[in-house]
């Protein structure tokens, strides 16, 4: 089967709207199975906490997530697997968070608004359907992915003078990357 790859910005996927599975064919639990290996493989500077499916150049509407030491430090990793997910409720409290992205690397950026506490719905690899609350980084991160599947990207909501300096450091990191034959 197929062997996917991370895709960096501007890449066109990242900017498209993926859709939603209708059926968890073997194809897809293959996809699944590279987005966990691609994100804990990260893109060579740190590894990934989420993926998307835009992110490897597959638009189906499937999320992997491992968040680290949500809510209790003690705790496994949050291991989450996300089809067609969805935000049924999010709290009117926001926060502010700072974000990187494995299809941005070398820059990281914030504010981005986020609601604060969210629930989210969602089938598993398995085809049962799950609600959740998520708070702090693990809401964050859905939010950041579902996003992702719209075609979103978190520098889209840096204020404009933030976003044009973002994007020339990105651009420059970039060059850079390529001088070095990566
Ligand atoms: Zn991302």
């Amino acid at each position: 089967m197929k062997t996917y790859r991370l895709v960096s910005y501007p890449h066109p996927a990242l900017r498209k709207k993926a859709q939603p599975v209708t059926e968890i064919t073997d194809e897809i639990q293959h996809l699944i199975q590279e987005m966990l290996r691609i994100m804990y493989e990260g893109n060579g500077e740190s590894t990934g906490i989420g993926l998307a499916a835009n992110q490897v150049n597959s638009l189906h509407r499937v999320i992997v997530m491992d968040t680290p030491q949500y809510r209790d430090e003690n705790a496994p990793m949050e291991k989450r697997i996300m089809i067609n997910p969805e935000i049924v409720w999010a709290s009117e409290e926001m926060m502010d968070c700072h974000e990187g992205c494995l299809s941005v690397p070398h820059v990281s950026g914030g504010p981005v608004p986020r609601h604060a506490r969210i629930r989210v719905k969602y089938m598993d690899e398995h085809g049962k359907t799950h609600e959740e609350e998520a708070d702090q980084l693990f809401a964050n991160c859905i939010q950041h992915e579902i996003d992702h599947l719209n075609g979103v990207m978190y520098f889209d909501y840096l204020p404009k003078g933030k976003r044009m300096s973002f994007m020339r450091k990105y651009e420059k990191a970039q060059r850079e990357e390529k001088k070095a034959g990566n």
